[in-house]
């Protein structure tokens, strides 16, 4: 899945996410030249807050399919979700009623 620059709409691999208006609005746009119009080229737009009040920076939007070839390693979401049913099917098991397991100290 690619993403698109929100100013130019070019689909790339890498973008910044960034909010560059009073909307406050994420906005992912290229890392050269779009993101240099919107921010100066500085992360946070450092003293140039005058010329770019409404950019805050983000982070980095990267398109993981673009990686290449996915590792043997199952991704974490499908190993967290296989964990989770292990345990709800150890649960089930030992007869337990999660909801109703309460420490009474008596
Ligand atoms: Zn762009």
């Amino acid at each position: 899945m690619s993403k698109s620059c929100t100013l130019c709409s070019t689909s790339r691999p890498v973008l910044v996410r960034c909010q560059i208006d009073e909307s406050q609005k994420w906005h992912f746009v290229c890392p050269g030249a779009c993101w240099k119009k919107v921010s100066g080229g500085v992360e946070d737009a450092k003293g140039l807050e005058g010329e770019f009040p409404w950019y805050r920076y983000g982070g980095m939007w990267k398109d993981r399919s673009a990686d290449g070839p996915v590792s043997a390693k199952k991704p974490r979401k499908v190993k967290e979700r296989q964990k989770e049913e292990a345990r709800a099917r150890a649960g089930r098991d030992m007869g337990g009623d999660e909801d109703g397991v309460e420490d009474v100290d008596t």
